[in-house]
């Protein structure tokens, strides 16, 4: 992977979308709009209480999905 990917984070003062280099992750960095300095967090990881239930469900469909088409089967999945 190279270090110049990107994700989009909102600043927490100022609320504009930020381009933040994945290999800051965790570090500070700092707001090219505002200049404050927050910790760059994965996106990934934070929890949305509004909509988790819908995308856990989603996520395990995908799981399931995947695992029938790679031959696993829904009963080594402990599901029937
Ligand atoms: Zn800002």
């Amino acid at each position: 992977m190279s270090n110049s990917t990107y994700y989009a984070q909102e600043c927490p003062t100022c609320g504009r979308k930020l381009q933040v280099r994945v290999k800051y992750l965790g570090k500070n960095v700092v707001c090219q709009h505002c200049s404050a300095t927050f910790v760059a967090m994965d996106p990934a990881s934070v929890v949305d209480p509004s909509d988790s239930g819908t995308s856990i469900l989603d996520r395990a469909e995908q799981l399931i999905e995947a695992a029938t088409r790679s031959g696993i089967g829904l009963s080594q999945l402990g599901l029937r």
